[in-house]
């Protein structure tokens, strides 16, 4: 089981601040198997009673704040960045560094990465403290690495639904520093470059072009479905990060202007069976997550799009412009 560096004793020292008696923990799926042993501790060290979210959290669009409000004084945000939102109670956030050795999973990336020579560097919240010794360790394997910053992101982080460190990189390859296709999938979609996945955990590494070419012909077919949808359900999140009303509002009205009809359906998790009670509806648009439709189709049996596959579908562009949903904040 990976480790994680969970900066208990610097939770402690923050936490004492803002003196509290109920404290609320909340966690990616991932990193829950760790919450007793922390619930524990702080108790002990601090003298408070914790409570622990067992609520499904995928990103730092989705801090509890607004949920526990007026039931904890502080809440600690585990695995995520901070994103520039405002947040209704004091809220402490933990990155939760893997503690991970990154050499042997660069080694073997040296073989798929041989005969370009800008490489791109791109990771997760978790490996973030991994970024510089990745990028020493190429550049002493004769590589000239690039990274930025981001739109309220770090320096070479992506987010599922932010890609903008990498977007301008004058590079000819991406080298991506993590586990899963999830990321670098979307580093593959929004550059149209090569990308290869380098998976600290397992030190396996891949190139990401024929998984993206089996999502681009799914989208693909999704599209071709969706163009004889005449009923509609704009799917809208009301977490924080998520919720783009404006858009919702926009994609019902292209809809309305496009002689279909729309319904904006909003919620806090999306799932296939809070949809079941609106059967009539014969396609779905997405403004909450980015990725849902693109990585949760499968669970739908209607075509579900991203406002920018619903352009393609109206006829407002071109699949060749085709690329993924964004959240810049
Ligand atoms: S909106 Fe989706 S992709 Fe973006 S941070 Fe939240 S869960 Fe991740």
């Amino acid at each position: 089981m990976a480790d994680y560096q969970f900066e208990t004793s610097k939770v402690i020292e923050k936490a004492k601040k803002y003196n509290p008696r109920i404290i609320g923990l909340q966690f990616p799926d991932g990193l829950k198997i760790h919450a007793l042993k922390l619930a524990r501790k702080l108790e002990k060290e601090l003298g408070v009673t914790v409570l622990i979210s067992a609520d499904p959290c995928y990103g730092a669009c989705d801090v509890a704040d607004t949920k526990l409000e007026g039931i904890v004084d502080l809440l600690i945000h585990y695995g995520h960045s901070p994103l520039p939102l405002d947040y209704n109670i004091p809220v402490i956030f933990i990155e939760a560094y893997a503690k991970v050795d990154i050499i042997p999973a660069l080694r073997s990336s040296l073989k798929l990465l041989s005969g370009y020579d800008k490489v791109g560097v791109a990771t997760t919240t978790q490996h973030l403290h991994l970024l510089d010794e990745a990028i020493k360790f190429l550049e002493d394997h004769g590589k000239k690495v690039l990274s930025a910053k981001g739109v309220g992101t770090r320096r070479g982080q992506v987010l599922g639904c932010n890609f903008s460190s990498v977007k301008e990189l004058d590079v000819d390859v991406y080298l991506f520093i993590g586990s899963g296709d999830f990321h670098p999938l979307g580093i593959r979609l929004f550059t149209g470059k090569p990308v290869i996945a380098a998976d600290p955990y397992t030190g396996q590494v891949n190139n990401i072009e024929d998984f993206a070419d089996r999502i681009l012909r799914i989208r693909f077919a999704a599209i071709t479905r969706a163009r004889e949808a005449k009923k509609w359900g704009v799917i809208m999140s009301s977490k924080k990060g998520q919720k783009r009303l404006s858009l919702a509002l926009n994609l019902k009205k292209l809809l309305e202007d496009s002689g279909r009809e729309a319904f904006i359906i909003i919620l806090d998790d999306v799932s296939p069976e809070l949809l079941v009670p609106f059967r009539d509806l014969n396609a779905f648009v997405v403004s909450a997550c980015p990725r849902m439709p693109v990585d949760d189709y499968h669970l739908y049996d209607k075509p579900i799009l991203t406002p920018i596959e619903l352009e393609i579908v109206l006829g407002k562009r071109g699949w060749e412009d085709y690329t993924l949903d964004e959240i810049l904040f």
